[in-house]
């Protein structure tokens, strides 16, 4: 929330208005576009259709009723009325809408808090090598103010301002070089630029082995939520993950960092050596500062790999979730929250699962730490059960708690670390045991080999293992959790 809402004060401070200025610019230069921005219904990430979503009242700024369209691929959503407007349009829904935007003053949104972290990080980058010292910087769409710029020259550090549309005045650059520079920021940009040329005129400025720094807001979906407060009358382009991964994978690089104090992620043309250098800085920093994947990171921790058995993501399929925590889940999922409070109320909460759509009705059921909550025979029924609410080939994802890892947690002693266990003052091998066997209302612990004799005794067909962010369906990744679990995947 913090982020969002600093975006809009930003067009108020400096690089403000930099977009009414970007479209009086090229209206003026190209001549004013009448015909709109070509925008033809498919999608500047990968290529996808869009489809419509939903629609926003604004009743404001001169914009009554707009519609937004989202890929059928990778989730990337777009205001489509906004993509369609004349030049002239555009240029006036600019100017009215920031004209009338934050008339106070101050630093109510963080925005200040947020420039300082992208400085200090940007700083001990360069420091450890994570940023090459021997190539210039710049901040893409500095504004007139050059706040990244001017920050990094109080730590001693050289950075280009560059706008095509204003007049940067600390440490101008007019006319940047292609993939001459070690890092190019681009903060609270992304989600104005309506055609992937203009993403690719940043990313270009890139140097090989050079990293490319983004702010913006990147959720796992875009919900067709008409109040979400990012959707702005000026805001037109929304990534997701999936998208930001594609993003990833099309431009080559090959790892990202997020830095939650900045707000930033940073993607790495070339993971050599960045992991340990990473490690080396959170070691110094106390944890958790930075984020690291070799692949895409969410801001929320989650990892998505670059690699092809990162399969391509089913929207039409039908979802069910079973689990203790249905908030989790994406719009168009059925999620269902079993009650283990008893042994009764269980019973009543799996058997109002045959409500549903009946028999052969759904393409995908995920099982989130269902299993250790049931002796082996109720789980049996239970398997039985999701295997006739799915259609043929669907597949059921199981994650259950790992006991192979609990029992290497004991043999390496990392059990006594682990924060729920200091929290919970246990001290001894057995008592951890025990909360494992006992604790949540758990009453059967699985390993691999005792899941799938269960789910192969079920008439499932190919059970395979998978992992966190790696199995048969890529649509249920997302609920993938880090602590030790087990997964598979089954197939009816
Ligand atoms: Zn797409």
């Amino acid at each position: 929330m913090l982020s969002l809402v600093s975006f809009c004060l930003k067009f108020r401070n400096g690089r403000g208005c930099i977009l009414e200025r970007a479209i009086e610019e090229e209206g003026l230069e190209a001549g004013v576009n009448l015909v709109g921005s070509g925008y033809d219904g498919t999608c500047m990430v990968c290529s996808g259709g869009m489809k419509y979503y939903f629609s926003k009242t604004f009743n404001n700024w001169g914009l009554t009723t707009v519609d937004y369209e989202k890929c059928v691929d990778c989730g990337f959503t777009v205001c489509a009325s906004l993509l369609r407007m004349t030049q002239s349009e555009w240029v006036d829904l600019n100017q009215t809408f920031h004209s009338s935007l934050y008339k106070g003053s101050g630093d109510r949104f963080g925005r200040e808090g947020r420039l300082d972290g992208q400085a200090r990080v940007i700083d001990i980058f360069l420091k450890h090598g994570v940023i090459s010292e021997h190539k210039s910087m710049l901040d893409w769409g500095s504004g007139v103010g050059g706040d990244l710029a001017s920050r990094m020259m109080a730590r001693g550090r050289f950075m280009y301002s560059y706008d095509r549309y204003m007049t940067p005045l600390v440490n101008r650059i007019e006319a940047p070089e292609k993939r001459s520079f070690s890092l190019v920021t681009a903060g609270a940009v992304f989600e104005h630029l309506k055609s992937r040329s203009e993403v690719d005129a940043i990313e270009s400025l890139v140097m090989p082995e050079g990293v490319l720094g983004v702010h913006l807001l990147i959720p796992p979906q875009i919900l067709p939520d008409p109040d979400w407060v990012y959707l702005l009358p000026v805001h037109c382009a929304f990534h997701t993950w999936e998208s930001m991964r594609r993003l990833m994978v099309q431009w080559e690089y090959e790892a990202s960092v997020y830095c939650h104090e900045a707000l930033m992620w940073f993607f790495f043309k070339s993971k050599n050596g960045l992991k340990e250098k990473v490690d080396e800085i959170n070691s110094e920093s106390g944890g958790s500062y930075l984020w690291y994947s070799d692949g895409f990171v969410s801001a929320t921790g989650i990892e998505l790999p670059l690699d092809s058995t990162y399969g391509v993501l089913d929207k039409k399929g039908k979802y069910l979730y079973v689990g203790l925590s249905g908030g989790k889940v994406q719009a168009g999922w059925i999620s269902k929250v079993i009650d283990f409070s008893s042994a009764d109320a269980a019973l009543a909460s799996l058997n109002s699962l045959k409500s549903f759509d009946g028999a052969e009705s759904f393409d995908y059921i995920y099982s989130d730490s269902v299993a250790e909550r049931m002796m082996p025979s109720q789980f049996d029924d239970y398997l039985a059960l999701c295997r006739s609410l799915l259609k043929q080939g669907g597949i059921h994802r199981i994650v259950t708690f790992d006991n192979e890892r609990a029992l290497d947690s004991i043999r390496t002693g990392a059990w006594k670390e682990f924060p729920w266990v200091r929290k919970a003052g246990l001290s001894t091998p057995a008592e951890y045991l025990n909360a494992i066997f006992r604790s949540w209302g758990h009453v059967y612990i699985y390993d691999e080999g005792a899941l799938k004799k269960r789910l192969d005794g079920c008439g499932y067909k190919n059970v395979r293992k998978a992992s966190r962010l790696r199995g048969r369906a890529a649509s249920l990744y997302f609920l993938d959790r880090e602590t030790h679990r087990i997964y598979f995947d089954a197939e009816r």
